[in-house]
């Protein structure tokens, strides 16, 4: 069983993460510049125009909690969009700036991921970040710190338990993993490297739920990953919803809940 004991009543916990990564992130760690491909600039520009606030429709109606982890850079070109997802009452966090990957850049590099991004996503979202999401889940060996040092209180790019737990450096992680991914699923780019699968929809929700069902056994956190680019296709968005309305009734004990709430319990609870 994990270790993490949840708030009276649940078992286990399911947590909606979302990567606001959009032409940035695409720049940033994947494809770079788009400035000569127009049809990839469109699909990442697709992401603030028409996936998130089709996103912020199914959360609101839903009553789904929620975080979005948001590179500095992605608040800078888009602030109206990051702003909305705040304002809805929603959590941001960190997600790199320029979205580059910590374990490729230099010292310099790396700090400045954190400290161009942190001013401005609290200025845009009006929230205090105190959690963080490294692009890519790929830390380097110093990330965890330098997060901490500026005031970071949990990360979520590590994958060393079913459930939440402390890092040497005090923070809290609240692990993710690849397999519930969407990137992995169904984010094709067509750049070598990139050229990820077009798996059917309903084929990932069996493979989701048998990793729902599984974290609920041990009594762990379920995080899935969505980035809005790829699940807020209407069809993919489709069948997400209709697999989260089917856990939310066969599993009554599982808490939802977003990234804060889970530090603010651990907290409160000592863990
Ligand atoms: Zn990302």
């Amino acid at each position: 069983m994990a270790s993490f004991q949840w708030p009276d009543g649940y078992h286990s916990a399911a947590l909606l993460t979302f990567d606001i990564d959009g032409v940035v992130g695409f720049e940033g760690s994947a494809v770079g510049s788009l400035a000569n491909r127009p049809s990839v600039r469109s699909l990442a520009e697709y992401e603030p125009a028409i996936a998130i606030p089709r996103i912020l429709r199914w959360l609101e109606e839903e009553q789904l909690p929620a975080t979005f982890f948001v590179p500095g850079r992605m608040a800078e070109l888009y602030p109206e969009t990051i702003r909305a997802i705040a304002e809805q009452g929603y959590e941001i966090g960190h997600h790199g700036h320029f979205h580059v990957k910590p374990d490729r850049v230099s010292d310099d590099e790396e700090r400045a991921e954190i400290e161009l991004a942190l001013p401005v996503l609290e200025r845009v979202s009006g929230q205090k970040m105190i959690g963080s999401r490294v692009p890519g889940w790929a830390p380097s060996a110093k990330t965890l710190s330098l997060l901490a040092e500026h005031g970071i209180l949990y990360d979520s790019s590590l994958m060393g338990d079913d459930g939440p737990y402390r890092t040497p450096e005090g923070l809290l992680e609240i692990p993710c993993t690849w397999w519930m991914d969407d990137w992995e699923q169904w984010g094709y780019l067509p750049f070598a490297g990139w050229e990820y699968p077009m798996n059917d929809p309903r084929q990932v929700m069996s493979l989701w739920t048998a990793h729902f069902e599984g974290s609920h056994d041990v009594g762990g956190a379920f995080v899935l990953t969505l980035h809005p680019w790829i699940s807020g296709r209407p069809g993919f968005l489709r069948v997400i919803a209709e697999t989260v309305k089917a856990w939310r009734r066969l599993y009554p004990d599982v808490w939802w809940a977003s990234c804060r709430d889970v530090y603010n319990h651990a907290v409160s609870t000592k863990q």
